[in-house]
Parts: C-alpha cells; sequence; structure tokens
C-alpha cells in the first residue's frame, strides 16, 4: 500500500490538487499560446484575462461593494506592514493598533517608524485570547484601527469585525484566513493578505481598498507600496508577480466551485471543531493553548504533556505524526508545541486522519 501523506503547513500550504494538475499542463502551454504560463507577457491580452478575472472572482466571492478597488501587490504581509502607514498615516499622523499576537505586534513596530502607533489592547503575558472590546481605549483621532484577524502563529482568532469610532478606517491583516468565511467588506478601509496561506502561492499580496483612501500617501512612499500608483495602473506599474496571480485565480476559481466562501466556512469549522474536541476530551493529554472564544480554525494550536508542554513528548508526537505521513505539525519556533494549519485546501480527510492518529497516538502513550 502507498503511503498517504497529509500537509499541514501555516504557509507556504496546501494547494488544492485540481488546481496544482491544472498548473501542470500550463506550465507547458497556456491555452493555445505556445508559451508557458509562466512566459506570457503581462501586458498581453492573455495575462489581461487573468488578472480581471481573478479580480471579478474576488468581488463576486466577498460581495466586494463598487467603491472599493482590487490590488495585487508584492512584498508580502511584511510589505503591508509599510504599505499601510506609508498610505493612511498621513490623515492624522497617529494609528491605534490591536496586538492580539506576533503578527500584529510586527506590524505595529513597523508602522512606528511612519507615525505615532498606539497599542489598544491590554496585555497580560502572552497571547491566548482577544481582551473584551470594552478594555480597548480607540482613539477618535487615529488615522486608523489595525488588526489581525487571525495570529497565525499563536492560533489566536477575532470571532468578529471590531467596533471602530465613526469615520475611522479600520484595516485588517486576513493573511492566514482569507477566503475562510463571509464578512462585510463594507466595515473595512483596507483589507489584505498573502496568497501563500489560503489562496496560492507565495508572491502575491491582494489589497481591497475603499477608494476614498487613495490619494494620501507619504511622500516618501515608495511607488510599490503606493496604493494610489497600484490603482491608477491597474496593479500593472511593473512586472507583478504573473504567475501567482494566475495560481490565485485558479485557487479561487476552485473556492467558487466547491462552494463559496459559505462553504470554506463551514468545512473551517467541521475540521477544528474535530481537534478542538479530541484536545478537549483528552484529559489533559493534549492541551489547547488559546481561550475558547479566540480559538482558530485555521491554525490550531496545542500542547503535548501538560498546558506548558513537555519537549520531549512533543518531539515523539511530531515524529511519530511525520512517520505516519501527517507533515508539518511543528509548532512556530517562537511559541513551541503543535500547529495544525487547517486552510482551504486541507480536506476533511486529511482532518480526519490527525484526528484518528490524535486517539491512537495517546491510547498508546498514556501514563
Ligand atoms: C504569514 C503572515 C504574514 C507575513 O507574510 P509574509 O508574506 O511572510 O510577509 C503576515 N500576517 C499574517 C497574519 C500571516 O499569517
Amino acid at each position: 500500500m502507498t503511503q498517504e501523506f497529509s500537509y499541514f503547513a501555516p504557509g507556504p500550504a496546501k494547494i488544492p490538487e485540481e488546481v496544482l494538475r491544472g498548473l501542470q499542463e500550463e506550465i507547458l502551454q497556456y491555452k493555445d499560446t505556445h508559451v508557458s504560463v509562466l512566459e506570457v507577457s503581462h501586458r498581453s491580452k492573455d495575462f489581461g484575462n487573468i488578472i480581471e478575472s481573478t479580480e471579478q472572482l474576488t468581488r463576486e466571492l466577498l460581495h466586494v461593494p463598487a467603491n472599493y478597488r482590487i490590488l495585487f501587490m508584492q512584498g508580502g504581509g511584511t510589505g503591508q506592514f509599510a504599505a499601510v502607514p506609508l498610505n493612511l498615516m498621513p490623515r492624522t499622523g497617529k494609528a491605534d493598533y490591536l496586538v492580539t499576537g506576533s503578527w500584529s505586534a510586527k506590524a505595529a513596530k513597523e508602522a512606528a517608524k511612519y507615525g505615532q502607533v498606539s497599542e489598544v489592547v491590554p496585555r497580560a503575558g502572552r497571547y491566548v485570547g482577544v481582551p473584551p472590546p470594552a478594555t480597548w481605549t480607540l482613539d477618535p483621532q487615529a488615522s486608523y484601527v489595525y488588526y489581525c484577524a487571525n495570529e497565525t502563529v499563536e492560533g489566536v482568532e477575532l470571532q468578529s469585525v471590531p467596533e471602530v469610532p465613526a469615520g475611522v478606517p479600520l484595516v485588517c491583516d486576513m493573511s492566514s484566513n482569507f477566503f475562510t468565511r463571509p464578512f462585510d467588506v463594507s466595515k473595512f478601509g483596507v483589507i489584505y493578505g498573502g496568497a501563500q496561506k489560503n489562496i496560492g502561492c507565495a508572491g502575491v499580496t491582494m489589497v481591497i481598498i475603499r477608494e476614498d483612501l487613495l490619494g494620501n500617501p507619504l511622500p516618501v512612499c515608495p511607488s510599490v507600496l503606493d496604493y494610489t500608483v497600484t490603482a491608477k495602473n491597474k496593479s500593472l506599474y511593473n512586472t507583478p508577480p504573473t504567475f501567482a496571480i494566475h495560481v490565485m485565480g485558479e485557487v479561487l476559481a476552485w473556492v467558487r466551485q466547491e462552494g463559496g466562501v459559505e462553504e470554506m466556512e463551514r468545512r473551517c469549522l467541521e475540521k477544528s471543531n474535530m481537534i478542538y474536541s479530541i484536545i478537549d476530551k483528552s484529559g489533559g493529554f493534549y492541551s489547547a493553548v488559546v481561550e475558547p472564544g479566540s480559538r482558530s480554525r485555521v491554525n490550531v494550536v496545542f500542547r503535548v504533556g501538560g498546558v506548558a508542554g513537555d519537549k520531549q513528548k512533543e518531539a515523539a508526537f511530531l515524529e511519530e505524526a511525520t512517520k505516519k505521513g501527517l507533515l508539518s505539525l511543528k509548532g512556530h519556533r517562537s511559541v513551541g508545541g503543535v500547529r495544525a494549519s487547517l486552510y482551504n485546501a486541507l480536506t476533511i480527510k486529511d482532518t480526519r486522519r490527525l484526528a484518528d492518529f490524535m486517539v491512537s497516538y495517546q491510547r498508546e502513550h498514556r501514563a
């Protein structure tokens, strides 16, 4: 019997197999062009169709209102940590950051180069949950309020869109839970996400921005991070990551075919509940770190051998999982433990294989 493999990587992450098979052919020849999809000019009609259809799929899947622009940028999520202040900070020179984990902390640090940054969520110790909104200190004069919808490293996810003072644009990093649930785009000023978690491969970052926020970047803003320049040039100011945009379009077509973001949400809940319920029923053999109300549906972080984890027991668990073909379950180096990333392409069947493994592993290793 050939061994099965399931890939739980946090990003770059699994891409649906059907999509990969299609790409395999297109790498040799794209449609009837006699050239590889890797070779298609960004100024050609073929690429025009690729970028146009990727935008249209996004508009359809997320019900993006007409007064929002969709941009394809480079520099990853990290590039956006700078792009956001470079484009929005001039409004008042200060911004509010909801720091709920490593990624929003990095974003706040980057933004502080360009303006006055306030961390508005009280923090006690490690990131294990989102303190209640009543404890936040939001400034009605802020240029924007920034948050990360899903903290990929810690497995902390906000389960609803935060309320912000009237007139203050809300900015969200959705890199790791983009297209995993429906949401109301009109509540946001800017939404962005790198492709390599849920919507493709590394190299492209999608930005959705309300039109009225364009036109006021800091004078030092580099052209490649400038939302206004990018929008004006339809994401073709310079050579865009053509292949990564194509992969994104193919993944979004797959999302639509599978039933859209509503179906992705249903699957995310089914998958993450399957793993959390094994953790919760394990009698302490496995321990979830994050508070129940903030548990991520896409990055399930847990410990083996007590709430603080036991390094040796975790290493043994990971080694055995790898032998069984359950790959890349190791937690982020900064927090340790185990992390199962259950993004859209990770199937219910993959998740069940992990669930079955966790149950049998516990049975064999109970003290
Ligand atoms: C992965 C990730 C990033 C960083 O993305 P890069 O493409 O590596 O810059 C930022 N924010 C979140 C939430 C992420 O998951």
